[in-house]
């Protein structure tokens, strides 16, 4: 079983390090229906394991939740985010988002989500999100 790289905040709190994939296609953004914590509709997302760098990350979970594959990514930012836990008991993390070009078909991880598809800024914003999802797309101003 992988183990999280960890790491400590400026704070000297211990973190976790994680990426997440903003996927857009004719101005919808790939969501999935988070079935693990913490919950909420959320883009492709997971840590960063040992022994990985974040592109590696990157692509491991894209293909895991969702089938596809990245074809080119770009770093959009990245931000420690001392209110965003996780359910190994982690209560930071620091995250690499990343925006991505994927093809294939979608194939969503039965483990991990309830749903995936493909959402609007308008329905976005109906949806119940993810914390952390909720601040990416208010930041890039999505919704
Ligand atoms: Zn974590």
């Amino acid at each position: 079983m992988a183990k999280p790289k960890e790491g400590k905040m400026g704070s000297g709190e211990r973190m976790h390090y994680s990426v997440g994939a903003l996927i857009e296609r004719d101005g919808k953004y790939l969501l999935i229906d988070r079935a693990v914590p913490p919950l909420g509709f959320a883009g492709v997302a997971g840590h960063v394991d040992e022994g990985e760098d974040a592109p590696q990350s990157l692509e491991r979970e894209v293909k895991e939740e969702s089938g596809l594959e990245i074809n080119n990514y770009k770093l959009l930012f990245e931000e420690e985010l001392d209110w965003n836990w996780c359910s190994k008991g982690v209560k930071s993390h620091y995250w690499y988002l990343f925006k991505c070009d994927v093809s294939g078909e979608l194939e969503r991880s039965k483990r991990e989500t309830k749903s995936i598809g493909w959402y609007n800024g308008e329905e976005i914003k109906k949806l119940n999100l993810e914390p952390v999802w909720e601040y990416w797309f208010k930041k890039l101003n999505i919704i």
